[in-house]
């Protein structure tokens, strides 16, 4: 039983909430940071006449500051990241030249990172799993983890074979003022899609972050490698497509 009480007759789902990274996109994360912050570090330290080497730690302590579950700021993610950035090295990210140097890098350099040791390609079965949502009528967005610009989601999407045509909504590091598992982040997503947390199925690989408190009424469908307690079903991807409708179904009848 969870703790709510369905006063205006049964939930039933209404969106269905992909993670990117390893749920649609199989890449290596951890080396993809590593050459977007090596690639960043190198045009930042040009421009404000700084060793790019001395820049790694700046954007690793930015990264770990908008990812802190213990945060009680209200400021979005890029904002915080931006204040914690010029506070360890004095580059102000926001600066519309400096902003413009980054942005023209991630929509120019970074769509071109997908290769060698990042290794980026489509999972398989994720275009399936995304048009057979749209195919149930339900609303179809993209929740991942919200510590990248949207130009830096877009170019792993389009590894990932998909589009922002695709989702109704992709959460970033503008429109978010958390982190995963964060309750809060996920609300907020929920919100301005205009729909409650139980009425959104989160797909995910990862046990930790894509699967939140039971008690927030968010509920997973898990396509890692794990078994994790607390997910609503658990498989690949690929049978995710065919499922999908019977998962909807059942708990929707769960609710009534
Ligand atoms: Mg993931």
């Amino acid at each position: 039983m969870r703790g709510r009480s369905p006063a205006k007759g049964a939930v039933v789902i209404k969106a269905v909430l992909f993670d990117l990274d390893d749920t649609l996109l199989r890449l290596n994360l951890t080396a993809f940071i590593a050459r977007y912050v090596a690639g960043a570090a190198r045009l930042l330290g040009e421009a404000a006449r700084m060793s790019p080497a001395a820049l790694a730690v700046p954007f690793m302590r930015s990264f770990l500051a908008i990812d802190a579950q213990d945060r009680s700021d209200s400021l979005t993610n890029e904002q915080l990241f931006n204040q914690t950035f010029f506070s360890a090295c004095g580059i102000p990210l926001d600066d519309p030249v400096i902003h413009d140097l980054v942005d023209c890098y991630e929509r120019e350099v970074v769509p071109g990172l997908s290769g060698g040791i990042v290794d980026a390609r489509p999972v398989e079965g994720a275009r399936e799993a995304i048009e057979a949502v749209h195919a149930a009528g339900l609303t179809c967005a993209l929740a991942t983890n919200p510590t990248f610009s949207l130009a830096c989601d877009r170019a792993r999407m389009a590894w990932a074979g998909v589009g922002t045509d695709d989702f109704a909504l992709v959460s970033t590091y503008s429109n978010s003022t958390r982190c995963k598992p964060s309750v809060r982040y996920y609300q907020e997503f929920a919100n301005q899609l205009g729909v409650r947390l139980e009425e959104c199925l989160m797909v995910g690989n990862d046990a930790r972050r894509d699967i939140v408190r039971p008690d927030c009424g968010l509920r997973t469908a898990y396509v890692g490698h794990g078994r994790p307690r607390g997910a609503v079903w658990r498989g690949p991807m690929s049978d995710l497509a065919r499922e999908l409708p019977q998962i909807a179904a059942r708990l929707d009848e769960a609710d009534a």
